[in-house]
């Protein structure tokens, strides 16, 4: 279980030893960040970010008075909306947001997420359940149009993790055809 995040939080978290990044395996908004249902002092639930719930349970309530009419936002270091490490995690204006995203990459040449890495990459971390392999095959077979649950299944990994390879955000090392995701990053302007 990791430290200071509930069991029933645990069981929805999946840690990729490559980036570090912990993937949500639970619900996935179609752009890619982890949703959660929240229960409001009142009894009732609302859904928002599992990056937002989880910043809060380590850091305690975000802000109020954020910058600008829209508040804090919580924005990745790692590019990767589905993941919820703390640490991957920082409070930022939407500004900082955008500004992360136009230099999306910047991270592969040096950024806090390259140094926290563990120094072996891929199938030679004793933790990596695929291989180089795998992985390009994975990457082939979406490209031509199979469905990432049907991948998940067949290589036993969670679809939030088939996600990330497709996408480029895990294995970056390993080649492949990558799809190129759209973002929008208006979508993430959720109030929470
Ligand atoms: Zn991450």
């Amino acid at each position: 279980m990791i430290e200071g995040i509930s069991k029933r939080l645990d069981r929805l978290i999946w840690p990729e030893p490559n980036s570090g990044c912990w993937l949500w395996s639970g619900s996935l908004r179609p752009d890619g960040y982890g949703m959660v249902n929240v229960r409001r002092p009142n009894g009732t639930y609302m859904r928002t970010g599992a990056h937002r719930y989880v910043w809060q349970m380590v850091h305690g309530p975000i802000p109020q008075n954020g910058p600008g009419h829209l508040g804090w936002c919580v924005c990745h270091r790692c590019d990767n909306p589905a993941c919820v490490n703390p640490d991957h995690l920082f409070l930022g204006s939407h500004a900082d947001n955008y500004a992360d995203m136009r230099n999306k990459g910047r991270h592969a040449t040096g950024s806090k997420i390259t140094a926290n890495r563990r120094s072996v990459k891929g199938s030679k971390n004793s933790q990596a359940k695929l291989t180089e392999a795998d992985v390009v095959e994975m990457r082939r077979r979406f490209a031509v149009g199979e469905k990432t649950r049907v991948l998940a299944l067949e290589f036993d990994v969670p679809q939030t993790y088939v996600c990330c390879i497709v996408a480029g955000r895990c294995w970056r090392h390993a080649g492949g055809p990558i799809r190129i995701a759209l973002k929008n990053p208006k979508q993430e302007m959720l109030p929470l």
